[in-house]
């Protein structure tokens, strides 16, 4: 995460805000310094830095020790980040666009999401267009040939799903499972033809009922059981869910599979999730990338 050439905190103000959906708010973000902005595709992740009352934007450290220097800050000199996904990228505009959702539990990015005007300015950590190659925050590798893909995860994942969905080629093959706040938020997802959608809104049934059932469903139909793989039990009060098969170039781990799967939402879930799919059914976990994106009842940091 140390900024280089390739890789930087880009300052950008808000120029538009839009409720695509009664879930999702999608903030376009303009300044000079987004020119060069990269754009990798598919579930690229980037940190968003939010001014805070008592440390706004110039509290931040931004060299290449940025972290570190973060971290040995007073907790209330900290500006606070978090993980979103760059959504779309307009280098000759010099415009991004990161979809959020709102949330009802309020943490400094929900309570900015809230909030937020025209004007506001934030941090952005994100690759530079100088970057080439595999790119440090991707987590969709997969296999050259794959027969289908499974894409599931929740609203906090339904931004990447949409970029991926929008970055493959047309004879792509898969299921997208998304669980949503609400039904009318199923038109936020892009349409591919070569994907069957099952997407719902949640409403009032319990969290991650949908996820996990559909999810499990659709992997059992796209591949035949296979032995079971053990999978390591994550403590995720603790340490972080986070799995992606690469080589150690950085690539697809299979140069073929029947199946990719590309799980990612609340860490609960998708750690049944991959229980499921790579210990009960033996999925090859080779081919699943399991991503905790946040954890019900914790704050990312
Ligand atoms: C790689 C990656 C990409 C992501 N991309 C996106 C994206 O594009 N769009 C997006 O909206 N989110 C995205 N997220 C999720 C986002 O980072 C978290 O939801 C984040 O915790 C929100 O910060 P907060 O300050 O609102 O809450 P925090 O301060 O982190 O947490 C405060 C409380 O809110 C709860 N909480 C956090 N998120 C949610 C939620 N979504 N629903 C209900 N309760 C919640 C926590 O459990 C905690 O109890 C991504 C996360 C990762 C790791």
């Amino acid at each position: 995460m140390a900024p280089s050439e390739t890789s930087r905190f880009f300052r950008a103000h808000v120029t538009a805000i839009t409720d695509l959906t009664p879930s999702f708010r999608r903030f376009t973000f303009g300044g000079d310094d987004l020119a060069d902005f990269g754009d990798p595709g598919y579930d690229q992740r980037i940190k968003i830095v939010f001014p805070a009352a008592e440390a706004g934007l110039d509290a931040m450290p931004t060299d290449d020790q940025w972290y570190l220097r973060w971290r040995e800050l007073p907790d209330d000199a900290r500006p606070p980040f978090r993980t979103y996904t760059t959504r779309a990228v307009r280098n000759e505009a010099a415009e991004v666009d990161v979809d959020m959702v709102a949330h009802d539990v309020i943490g400094p990015a929900s309570e900015w999401i809230a909030r937020a005007t025209v004007g506001d300015e934030v941090l952005i950590f994100a690759p530079t267009t100088a970057y080439r190659g595999v790119s440090y925050g991707i987590d969709f590798v997969p296999p050259a040939r794959a027969d289908h893909l499974l894409l599931a995860g929740d609203e906090t994942a339904a931004p990447a799903i949409a970029t991926i969905l929008e970055h493959l080629p047309p004879d792509a093959r898969g299921v997208v499972v998304v669980e949503l706040p609400c039904a009318a938020d199923a038109a936020y997802l892009p349409r591919h033809p070569g994907f069957e959608y099952r997407v719902a809104g949640r409403d009032d049934a319990p969290r991650s009922a949908h996820l996990l059932a559909e999810a499990t469903d659709a992997a059992t139909h796209l591949v035949p059981a296979g032995r079971g793989g053990e999978v390591e039990e994550v403590d995720i009060d603790h340490g972080i869910l986070w799995e992606v098969p690469r080589t150690a170039k950085g690539g697809a781990a299979l140069k073929s599979a029947p199946l990719y799967a590309w799980l990612a939402g609340e860490s609960g879930a998708i750690k049944t999730l991959r229980r499921r799919l790579v210990a009960e059914h033996g999925v090859d976990r080779r081919a699943v990338a399991f991503m905790g994106y946040w954890r019900l009842g914790r704050a990312e940091n």
